[in-house]
């Protein structure tokens, strides 16, 4: 039996994650190395579901600045997401695991429609799950999509890896002393106005009482470490 103090959690990497040291796209090495580790975690016994974001390849706003009307950038930003766990999917299975993905918007001829009990049904069976597609609404982000799906399939945890290893009360590339937290309450973000999710994420993840947890995963095995109980990056919980 797992002796994780985690049960089922939902690990949220931004689609610049994927790209190593390219500017855009998928490295493969890198998702590979992402795969690895997420499969480390679910062969100690846990849950994983997995939402990626879109960075690498577009996002909404950015489409907007240069012009395009930001639903279409959106929607565009969306079908990159979908893109990518494409990729995880794939990179998960060539190592033998069994993944599924689930998207918000619906692309079945690629992939599954997201449908809470089916994504529950496959985490049980031993499944990794990952959503795609955010919530399947522009002007939203992949930080909602993870929220409330983390929120819906009754994740006990929702691990939002970065490229720094924690919340930090300012920028520690710009700032040498710069003071990592290891723990924050929900108001404390709020009051120190720190960045750890967007608004509307952040303010599921309050309201619904999900516990956070923001850490560095281009640290080799500190994924499964967290999962065995391991106070790694900055926890955030009421
Ligand atoms: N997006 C959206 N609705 C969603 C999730 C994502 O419209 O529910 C679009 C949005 O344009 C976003 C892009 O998809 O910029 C990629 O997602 P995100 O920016 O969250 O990716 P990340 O920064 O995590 O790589």
């Amino acid at each position: 039996m797992s002796q994780l103090a985690y049960h089922r959690v939902l690990l949220k990497l931004s689609g610049e994650a994927l790209m190593g040291d390219e500017d855009y796209g998928i490295d493969p090495k890198v998702i590979n190395r992402l795969a690895h580790e997420v499969i480390e975690a679910q062969s100690a016994g846990a849950q994983v579901a997995l939402v990626i974001g879109g960075g690498n390849i577009f996002r909404g706003a950015g489409l907007a600045a240069g012009g395009m009307d930001r639903v279409t950038g959106d929607q565009m930003g969306m079908l990159a997401t979908v893109i990518n766990a494409l990729a995880m999917q794939d990179a998960l299975e060539k190592l033998g695991a069994k993944a599924r993905v689930m998207s918000a918007i619906k692309i079945n001829d690629v992939c599954e429609d997201y449908i809470r009990r089916r994504a529950i049904r496959h985490l049980e069976k031993g499944r990794l799950v990952i959503f795609a597609a955010g919530v399947g609404s522009p002007f939203f982000t992949t930080d909602s999509g993870a929220a409330l799906r983390a929120i819906e399939i009754g994740a006990d945890l929702l691990l939002k890896a970065t490229k720094v290893d924690g919340v930090y009360d300012k920028d520690p590339h710009k700032h040498a002393d710069a003071v990592r937290f290891d723990r924050l309450s929900y108001d404390e973000v709020l009051s120190r106005d720190l960045q750890v999710m967007d608004t509307a994420a952040f303010a599921l993840a309050r309201d619904s009482e999900l516990p956070l947890r923001i850490f560095n995963m281009s640290h080799p095995g500190e994924l499964l470490r967290i999962l065995r109980g391991e106070n790694i990056g900055t926890l955030v919980q009421g």
